[in-house]
């Protein structure tokens, strides 16, 4: 996760804090160097913009540049920032599953690992807070990826919806839903049918499915390695359907790393969890603290 950008904040910080004293200037340059990096990142440019400007007042005042350690003055301001900018205003809840059976509706583009990861949610739920899971996927376009839920429910442990073929997203749903109350389940995970883009005829299933659901939590699951994408995805989502959180994927790979900076300010939401990898427990919650971490290395 964010190998590259660690790297150039790295090096511009390890500069900073071997050169002793500080003017203003300096601090400046060092500054735009780490609007490069965030730029670089795929983070968008409002939110480089005013992340640098945040830092650049806190951190070009007397009280730093007079310090004994300016440099890592500077240093912990950003990481501040980062914080801020990575959890908002208000941290994000753990997921609403309280009132049995709550339906958790999983949305996303096809291929971002949406499926694969509402069976890591699943087996998080059971294993972590022994709850009684089914998985329903409305998929109606590709039975093999029904199948698919089907055979990793049966990997983690949890059940899933016997696949009717024939059946509407909407019929699913309303069956998933009576399944899940009569079978005294506590958590109902909806797993929508992905296209390649966004088009109206996805979102009018969504918004049908999200009717009848009444789902608790709505988590959009974005492929982190696309960037700023993932966040323009994300404020479309939110702005048709409604969503309560996203799950970024893939974070395990070499990516950018800009859609976890830039997605809780540009849409509002927030990131309650991240993929880490193709296995079932690679999934972690979303912490901003041990993120910034991880950013400045
Ligand atoms: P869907 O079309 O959105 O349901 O996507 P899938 O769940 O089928 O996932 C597509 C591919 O991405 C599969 O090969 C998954 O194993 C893989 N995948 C999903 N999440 C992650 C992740 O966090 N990291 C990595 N490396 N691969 C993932």
């Amino acid at each position: 996760m964010f190998e590259s950008l660690s790297d150039r904040l790295g090096s511009v910080f390890d500069r900073l804090t071997k050169q002793g004293a500080l003017s203003e200037a300096d601090v400046i340059a060092a500054l735009r160097e780490v609007r490069t990096a965030l730029l670089e990142a795929d983070v968008s440019l409002p939110v480089a913009r005013d992340f640098i400007k945040r830092v650049q007042d806190k951190a070009t005042g007397s009280a730093v540049t007079k310090s004994i350690t300016p440099g890592q003055m500077v240093v912990k301001i950003v990481h501040d920032e980062l914080i801020r900018v990575l959890a908002g205003d208000e941290p994000a809840d753990a997921l609403k599953i309280d009132n049995p059976p709550a339906a958790i509706l999983m949305v996303g583009l096809q291929g971002s690992g949406k499926t694969t990861t509402t069976a890591k949610l699943a087996k998080r739920l059971k294993d972590r807070n022994g709850k009684r899971v089914l998985l329903a996927s409305l998929d109606t376009n590709r039975p093999a990826a029904m199948e698919q839920l089907a055979i990793l429910a049966g990997q983690v442990g949890v059940d899933s919806l016997p696949i009717v073929k024939g059946e509407t997203a909407v019929q699913i749903a309303r069956r998933a839903k009576t399944q899940a109350a009569m079978g005294g389940y506590d958590v109902l995970f909806l797993d929508t049918a992905g296209r390649l883009h966004i088009d109206e005829v996805l979102m009018d299933e969504v918004q049908a499915v999200r009717d009848i659901a009444q789902p608790r939590e709505t988590l959009l699951v974005v492929d982190g390695l696309t960037g700023q994408d993932a966040v323009n995805v994300a404020a479309e989502f939110d702005g048709k359907v409604g969503i309560s959180g996203v799950v970024l994927t893939r974070m395990d790979g070499d990516g950018r790393g800009g859609a976890a900076l830039s997605m809780r300010a540009v849409t509002g939401k927030p990131i309650r969890f991240v993929g880490l990898g193709e296995k079932m427990d690679a999934l972690e919650t979303f912490e901003a603290e041990r993120v910034a971490g991880r950013i400045l290395g």
